[in-house]
């Protein structure tokens, strides 16, 4: 579960064409990141799979089914967002429960999820504390234990570490691949730092004015970049 294919998929806003129509899978259990400078159209990219933006043209499958016209909750994504997104008022176990509340899940199910997402997530001691008792990195854990309680086909991620520190980005960053090794579920990863491309992803897409200039692994990339943009971009010698 979590295969996502992408065919022919165009997004204009007005007459602007933002994404060309453009083709691309992603592999069930697969690390995607994507990167580009600002405003090459990532964000957009992922809200289309996620459905926060209807496509233009083309389709989009999750698991071999066409989602292209299903509302974001009937597509099983979760999107996760940066930390800021949590409520300041409610506990962390509050926090976390939220998506699995509104959906109306029945309290012993919600309390097996959010037990598997604290010990996940190291956030077990944590559960009855408000985010703004925690520190940055642990209010991003909580943001994300609000999306892994939805036991999503994939999780997507907007540039969730750009409003942390340096050094808590690079914890974070191991923190992410990690819960990836262990869930071995699909992620979506945006963000526009090469080094977290090249040290997270399983596969990178390089994203310029919203056309896809190369797909491969960190090592393709870095060995092969198919143009200067590329290679200049991923910072390898060519
Ligand atoms: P990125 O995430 O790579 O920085 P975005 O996907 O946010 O880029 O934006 C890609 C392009 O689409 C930008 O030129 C941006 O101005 C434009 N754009 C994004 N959202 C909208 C919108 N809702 N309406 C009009 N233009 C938009
Ligand atoms: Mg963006």
């Amino acid at each position: 579960m979590g295969r996502i294919t992408l065919e022919k998929v165009q997004k204009k806003f007005g007459e602007t064409e933002v994404i060309p129509p453009l083709d691309l899978t992603i592999e069930d259990g697969e690390f995607v990141v994507f990167v580009g400078p600002s405003g090459c159209g990532k964000s957009t990219l992922l809200r289309l799979i996620a459905g926060l933006e209807d496509v233009s043209s083309g389709e989009i499958r999750i698991d071999g089914t066409p989602a292209t016209d299903l509302p974001p909750a009937k597509r099983g994504l979760a999107m996760v967002f940066q930390s800021y997104a949590l409520y300041p008022h409610m506990t962390v176990r509050k926090n976390i429960a939220f998506p699995m509340k509104m959906a109306g899940m029945d309290q012993a199910e919600q309390d097996r999820r959010i037990k598997k997402a604290a010990d996940a997530l190291n956030l077990t001691d944590y559960l009855d504390r408000r985010p703004g008792q925690l520190s940055g990195g642990q209010r991003q854990r909580v943001a994300i234990g609000r999306a892994i309680v939805r036991e999503p086909a994939a999780f997507l991620f907007d540039e969730p570490l750009s409003n942390l520190d340096a050094a808590l980005r690079v914890g974070m960053r191991l923190e992410i691949s990690e819960l990836h090794s262990r869930l071995e579920t699909t992620m979506i990863y945006v963000t526009h730092d090469q080094v977290e491309a090249m040290t997270m992803a399983d596969k990178i897409v390089v994203l310029r004015a919203g056309n896809i200039e190369q797909v491969g692994s960190p090592l393709e990339l870095y060995r092969e970049p198919r143009n200067v943009f590329v290679a200049g971009f991923i910072g390898s010698p060519k």
